[in-house]
């Protein structure tokens, strides 16, 4: 036997490995983690589940409502089941449940920066999620054609937001193909794929009828580009959690700002009250983020400094006039009866719109619940009292089109609640 040639092989390290811990499902990374572009909740688990290779129904329904997370109805198309998915990425308990629970299940301490939860203690939850889905379909484009996954930035997801800072166009919110509105998270939604008809919505084809959508209406592309880029800057702010505007600091500068104008013609110039002024002075009232924007802009200073406690009061001698549009008031009063006049009046001039606007955002606009403009109470009222304004509702109804056609409203008139602001 020669023993000239042998080889000499390795040695096994015959100790047993370290393993780091499993997570129970994958740890996928969040896209834009870190940036102003950073992925929101829903298009994470949206992602996560066909990952999974199941729908986000699926998922939610054997992992996450096990764990307390999600709940029965929650893919439904009524509007508070569309409001609890839309606050998935919001800053409440919906979106701190499915932080905890879906951090647990993927081993993943960082899915709150794809909420609105850095920002829980300042903004008030009226205006702020939007509960219906928006693209742009030329991000989108974008990511398809250099084989980057599509996803849905946590800044599309906001009230406020109607255009891409990037691409300085305004968000679609219908599909291109089927004209149909989307969901935050359907039951089998996919990211960048309509929940309807399956196609993409990488395309700017056809009309889009956002307007019907949008519970804010839009302003001049100027501003709506400024809102847009100052809001990116926000979200980038809170990704170090910052400390945040106090009640004492954001009664100092109105303060300071109604002292250079005057209260009556500060409120004036920012479209609300002067009650809501002197709330927000006085009692601690928080702003909505609309009005926050609208404060910074008029005060010349960042939203992010403006949120974050930065914009000091001693440097504001004058305020910013120049360029403003005429803001409309968003305070939405609540309705605790329903009057049939001013009912008409409202649905008169909405009607007048082009396109109108759905029944969905007419009653956000105009502060209606659920329980006062319910179909068919509000119908039997009217059928009681006065044909005229059973036209209009009729007409408000359909908007033109085939009853039929009006799949996202199951309910035509099932409405959210509005608080005040
Ligand atoms: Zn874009
Ligand atoms: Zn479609």
């Amino acid at each position: 036997m020669r023993t000239d040639g042998l080889a000499i092989y390795e040695t096994w390290d015959l100790r047993a490995s370290v393993v780091p811990p499993r997570s129970q499902l994958f740890n996928l990374s969040p896209i834009g983690l870190g940036t102003p572009m950073v992925e929101c909740l829903t298009s994470y688990f949206s992602r996560l589940a066909h990952a999974h290779c199941l729908s986000p129904g699926a998922l939610t329904q054997y992992e996450l409502m096990p764990h307390g997370a999600g709940a029965r109805h929650m893919f439904s198309r009524k509007t508070r089941a569309r409001s609890y998915t839309a606050g998935i990425n919001g800053k409440d308990n919906v979106a701190a449940n499915f932080v905890s629970v879906l951090g647990n299940l993927t081993s993943r301490g960082d899915l709150k920066y794809l909420t609105m939860i850095p920002w829980k203690s300042l903004l008030p939850s009226k205006f702020l999620m939007r509960n219906v889905a928006a693209w742009c379909p030329d991000c989108l484009l974008g990511w398809e054609q250099s084989g980057k996954p599509a996803y849905v930035p946590l800044l599309w997801t906001l009230e406020v937001v109607k255009f891409c800072p990037h691409h300085r166009r305004a968000l679609r919110l219908t599909c291109p193909h089927c004209k149909r509105p989307q969901e935050v998270l359907g039951q089998r939604s996919r990211v960048g794929f309509c929940a309807r008809c399956r196609r993409s919505l990488a395309s700017d084809s056809g009309k889009d009828d956002s307007e019907r959508y949008w519970a804010l209406q839009q302003e001049t592309p100027e501003w709506e580009i400024w809102v847009a880029n100052q809001v990116v800057r926000l979200i980038k702010a809170g990704l170090y959690y910052p400390p945040l505007l106090t009640r004492e600091q954001l009664s100092e500068v109105i303060r300071v700002a109604t002292d250079v104008i005057g209260s009556s013609e500060f409120a004036r110039i920012l479209g609300v009250s002067a009650t809501a002024v002197y709330e927000w002075q006085i009692h601690g009232v928080q702003p909505t983020l609309m009005l926050y924007l609208r404060l910074a802009r008029v005060l010349n200073v960042p939203l992010a400094d403006l949120l974050t406690g930065r914009a000091i009061p001693a440097n504001i001698y004058s305020l910013c006039l120049i360029g403003l549009p005429h803001w409309h008031n968003v305070w939405a009063p609540r309705h605790s009866t329903f009057n049939n006049k001013n009912a008409a009046r409202q649905m008169k001039a909405a009607l007048r719109g082009v396109p109108p606007p759905s029944p969905m955002a007419f009653a956000k606009r105009h502060g209606y619940t659920h329980g006062i403009l319910c179909v068919n109470t509000f119908l039997t009222d009217v059928e009681r009292s006065s044909s005229d304004i059973e036209s209009i509702t009729r007409l408000a109804l359909n908007n033109g089109e085939p009853q039929e056609s009006r799949s996202f409203d199951e309910s035509p008139f099932d409405c959210t609640t509005t608080g005040r602001n």
